[in-house]
């Protein structure tokens, strides 16, 4: 494997807030084109390693790259235009806009490549067909008009990943997509976010590991800020430390 096949790596990345380490000397290879998990018990540094990734926590130690471009020096939204977009952070849905209004808006962020000249009022009607394509993709179009606040749990989440894909992202960074969702809402979010995935790369970091197992090709696992075993589903799932780790062990 030559750098290249990733589209993201984590260097010795640490972090730490005062005197604790948060997260410590963290390795990380996303392949390119993959679903990767991160995942680990409460309190491991999973939100603080998305926060390193996408440039919300500027790292103690350690390197961020890019599509083989250092970009730990760069801020949130530069990262974003190059196309490493967290999810739920950047795009929180606006919930007394239409979802139409909210992809059009996340549209006319200005970070979609071929809406980037475009702000007259003429850019208006392009701007709606791409975000009714976006909505039909997540399976909204025929709630385009109903305000974000009018929908379902399962699809607020469908709404945010839209907004998310407005930005033409080349890495996904998703965080908990499934959090507080119930049985019913999981399996459809989950089988959006493989569509959605499809030519892109995605780092998630989820609870539920039957939605991990059936995604993710590979998974790191976290604990006390330190990277414990990396590798597929089955590799993880029969590593005794993680067994312990996740017994509170
Ligand atoms: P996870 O997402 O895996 O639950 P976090 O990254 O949120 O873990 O937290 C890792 C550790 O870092 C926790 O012990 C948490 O209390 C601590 N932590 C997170 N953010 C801060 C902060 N801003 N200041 C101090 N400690 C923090």
């Amino acid at each position: 494997n030559t750098a290249s096949d990733y589209a993201l790596e984590a260097r010795g990345l640490s972090k730490a807030f005062g005197a604790f380490n948060a997260v410590k000397d963290v390795d990380l290879k996303v392949k390119r084109g993959s679903i990767h998990a991160l995942i680990g018990p409460n309190g491991a540094g999973k939100t603080t390693c998305f926060n390193l990734l996408t440039k919300t926590l500027t790292p103690t130690a350690g390197q961020v790259i890019f599509e083989d471009r250092d970009i730990t020096r760069l801020r949130t939204a530069q990262v974003a235009r190059l196309g490493l977009v967290r999810s739920f952070q950047i795009s929180a849905t606006f919930p007394h806009l239409t979802c139409l209004e909210n992809v059009r808006v996340a549209l006319q962020s200005g970070f979609d490549k071929s809406f980037r000249f475009w702000s007259s009022l003429a850019a208006i009607r392009p701007l709606d067909a791409r975000a009714m394509e976006l909505l039909d993709q997540v399976g909204l179009a025929d709630r385009a008009q109903a305000k974000a606040t009018e929908l379902s749990y399962g699809k607020k989440r469908a709404l945010e990943i839209a907004t998310t894909l407005a930005l033409d992202p080349k890495v996904m960074l998703l965080d908990e997509p499934t959090a507080g969702m119930g049985h019913e809402d999981i399996e459809p979010i989950t089988d959006l976010i493989r569509k959605v995935s499809e030519g892109r790369t995605t780092l998630i970091v989820e609870h539920n590991l039957s939605v991990v197992s059936s995604l993710c090709e590979r998974i790191t696992v976290l604990q006390h800020g330190e990277v414990l075993v990396e590798g597929t589903y089955d590799d993880v799932s029969s590593n005794e430390d993680v067994i312990k780790a996740y017994m509170g062990g």
